[in-house]
């Protein structure tokens, strides 16, 4: 069966993640989190004092792009490949509230995007690519063969978000991510360099209401169907 390379993308917490996970292993594809990659970045630039209460030093950051190496690979203790950023992984790290705090301000740099979405691009050459984000369908694949939108209530997604976080043992309160996630929204739609925008061929899924299998079978008929057609 030909491979294809899916892209989604949508607001956060709307289970986009658990989505392309889901569709990555049934169809056998490879998974790519744009969102972490971002999120090492982040949290390099917090390792690093670039991020304090009061301002980012971008201008920091930006010289030691070149030099900050952000990859997925595997470990020794696990088999699927996890987020590393300068040769150590990060995945448990780069969930945490102080990173997701600041992301999105990071995430607005160009030449953050810009090293970035040319890494994306390279892991998606091969296809058989589920990658999810906030510009992959409209910037980094805009030839993917399928492109979903993501979105549910806020609420619900804050509650979601509130309950991963909770088990995976992180301090965090409701309305603490709630207001995250409005705020990540509210900047990444709005910054200058490749806003979240739902592409004009994506197919929107709104999961307010759905379960995860209704929505994870929903996805696999898309599939199916682009397959047979591209
Ligand atoms: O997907 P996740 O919520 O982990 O992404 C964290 C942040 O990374 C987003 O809020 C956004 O600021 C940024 N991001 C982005 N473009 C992407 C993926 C994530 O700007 N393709």
């Amino acid at each position: 069966m030909q491979k294809i390379n899916i892209a989604i993308d949508g607001y956060s917490s709307c289970g986009k993640s658990t989505l392309a996970r889901q569709l990555a292993e049934k169809l056998n594809y490879i998974y790519i989190d744009s969102g972490a990659m971002y999120r090492a970045i982040t949290l390099h630039a917090l390792q690093s004092g670039w991020l304090h209460d009061d301002g980012f030093e971008r201008e920091k950051l930006i010289a030691a792009l070149p030099h900050i190496d952000v990859r997925f690979a595997r470990t020794p203790e696990q088999d699927k490949a996890v987020i590393h950023l300068n040769g150590k992984p990060v995945e448990h790290l780069i969930r945490e509230m102080r990173v997701s705090a600041r992301v999105s301000e990071v995430a607005a740099v160009p030449e953050v995007r810009a090293k970035l979405v040319e890494l994306q691009r390279d892991m998606a050459r091969e296809k058989g690519v589920v990658m999810d984000g906030r510009d992959i369908g409209t910037n980094v694949l805009p030839d993917a063969h399928l492109k979903l939108f993501m979105t549910a209530d806020p609420m619900v997604r804050a509650e979601r978000r509130y309950s991963e976080l909770k088990e995976k043992g992180m301090q965090v309160s409701l309305d603490e991510v709630h207001r995250n996630l409005l705020q990540r929204d509210e900047e990444d739609s709005n910054r200058a360099v490749n806003p979240l925008r739902q592409a004009e061929d994506a197919v929107v899924i709104d999961n307010t209401n759905l379960t995860l299998e209704g929505q994870f079978q929903k996805a696999l008929n898309l599939v199916e169907e682009t397959t047979r057609a591209a």
